[in-house]
């Protein structure tokens, strides 16, 4: 009897890239949507979210334009419309130059409001068990490690993109790797997308 074949023909990295843009179409369009409820634009959404969980040295423009991968004028605008929009304020850093961004007491109930725009994603990844979680996480952030190297995506705060990060240190499937910095096995549930430690490798 001739093999049954599954998988559509399609290589299995063709597919889960596929499934990745995918992913990636249904969030910009709940982002799109979640933003206009607010009056917002995706990027404007993005930045009061940012603003409402970064500590000051991260809360400039300049930082978020890295951050969200656009330049520095496009920022601005966006945050000069949230400005207008009473959201936000500009105030002098502890250099006194710098202009440190603050969300308004509006701003702030805004976020808390913009907070669950990603629910329905992470509702669907909840379904999922949690050593899958885990290991979906570290194919990700290895998968991010090497675009970041290529400059395909900007840098992020990740573990496989820190210079404390030592591989494949343990024979723990679960806990294969180190973090020289804070002297701990790293397991893949722990993993990190935003540590205020990292710095780049
Ligand atoms: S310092 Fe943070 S990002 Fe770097 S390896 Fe340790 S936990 Fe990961």
């Amino acid at each position: 009897m001739a093999e049954q074949q599954t998988g559509d023909g399609e290589p299995l990295d063709r597919r889960l890239a596929d499934a990745i843009e995918r992913l990636g179409h249904g969030l910009r369009s709940l982002a799109q949507r979640t933003a206009r409820e607010h009056g917002l634009t995706p990027l404007q959404q993005q930045a009061v979210l940012a603003l409402s969980r970064h500590p000051s040295v991260r809360r400039e423009v300049s930082a978020l334009a890295a951050e969200f991968d656009v330049t520095t004028p496009t920022m601005s605008d966006a945050i000069s419309a949230l400005e207008r929009k009473d959201l936000i304020t500009r105030s002098p850093g502890p250099d006194g130059r710098r202009r440190l961004l603050t969300l308004t007491p509006t701003g702030a109930d805004i976020a808390r409001q913009l907070q669950p725009w990603d629910g329905p994603l992470l509702a669907a990844l909840d379904a999922t068990p949690k050593p899958d979680q885990a290991t979906t996480l570290h194919t990700l952030l290895n998968a991010i490690a090497v675009l970041q190297r290529q400059n395909v995506v900007r840098l992020m705060r990740t573990c496989t993109s820190c210079r404390f990060f030592a591989r494949d240190t343990y024979e723990d499937p679960a806990a294969p790797h180190h973090c020289n910095l804070l002297r701990l096995p790293l397991p893949l549930a722990d993993l990190r997308t935003d540590c205020p430690e990292h710095e780049p490798a």
